[in-house]
């Protein structure tokens, strides 16, 4: 593991009621309760975020929205904006998912409006990218994530504080298909370098992996050199399968 600190972020998706995302949140904070290491950060659904930012309170857990409009305000019904995640105590937001790019249109030039709009309001990107599997199959997907990259950050100020990067292999999530560490691991490496040439700096921003984690293959991901950490759909909405991702993190 480098000196980045590891991050274990649990996207929920469009799971839970208040009161279970409540009681979800109370079992990881106490069950992570006295430890530094990983960072951890939880994406409920918008209609919990309240709730869980309670449950939350005066622990070191961050907060995190799935989503985000570019907009800081307007007639844009049924849209909610970063300054709306921020007020709602949300310290992250998670941008690109495959999911909002597959059921929702996201492209590259959406999200990058999103990642500028969300870091204008002070929030944390979890800018999401990956190949899908036919990309995967024609030898492309260097060169897809690699687009998605430059096309998302084209002006936007990131450094490691602002910015961490999901590598998501989309033939990967939900789906119980992992990337084999080795496969991540060099994507991952390919990613550091284009961060590096795009920013001019990228070492110290975390690149996190995600697409059906386990804590069977938690620790194996984990150990890659650049493999800071994931982002775990599925298996985050089970204590008993999240809490031991975390630990592997460690
Ligand atoms: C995700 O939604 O970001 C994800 C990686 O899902 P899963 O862990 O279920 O594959």
């Amino acid at each position: 593991m480098s000196e980045r600190l590891p991050l274990i972020a649990g996207n929920w998706k469009m799971h839970k009621t208040m009161a279970e995302a409540r009681a979800l949140a109370r079992e990881i904070r106490l069950g992570t309760a006295g430890r530094a290491r990983p960072e951890v950060v939880l994406a409920p659904p918008y209609t919990a975020l309240a709730a869980v930012a309670q449950e939350l309170a005066g622990s070191p857990i961050g907060l995190a929205a799935q989503d985000t409009f570019w907009e800081p305000q307007g007639a844009y019904t049924g849209a909610i904006s970063p300054l709306m995640l921020q007020d709602a105590g949300c310290r992250y937001v998670i941008v690109g998912h495959s999911e909002r790019r597959q059921h929702f249109g996201d492209t590259n030039r959406t999200v990058n409006l999103k990642l500028k709009a969300a870091l204008a309001a002070g929030l944390r990107l979890i800018f999401c990218l990956g190949e899908t599997r036919e990309e995967r199959e024609a030898g492309q997907t260097m060169a897809r994530v690699a687009e998605q990259l430059q096309e998302g950050l084209a002006g936007v100020a990131a450094t490691g504080e602002n910015l961490v990067v999901a590598y998501e292999p989309v033939w990967a999530i939900g789906t119980g298909l992992t990337a084999t560490p080795d496969q991540a691991q060099e994507v991952h490496h390919y990613l550091r370098g284009a961060l590096l040439r795009l920013l001019g700096s990228g070492g110290d921003i975390r690149i996190l992996y995600g697409g059906s984690v386990t804590p069977e293959n938690a620790a194996s991901l984990l150990a890659q050199p650049d493999i800071d950490g994931a982002l775990v759909g599925g298996a985050s909405l089970n204590p008993e399968l999240f809490l031991p991702i975390i630990a592997a993190a460690r």
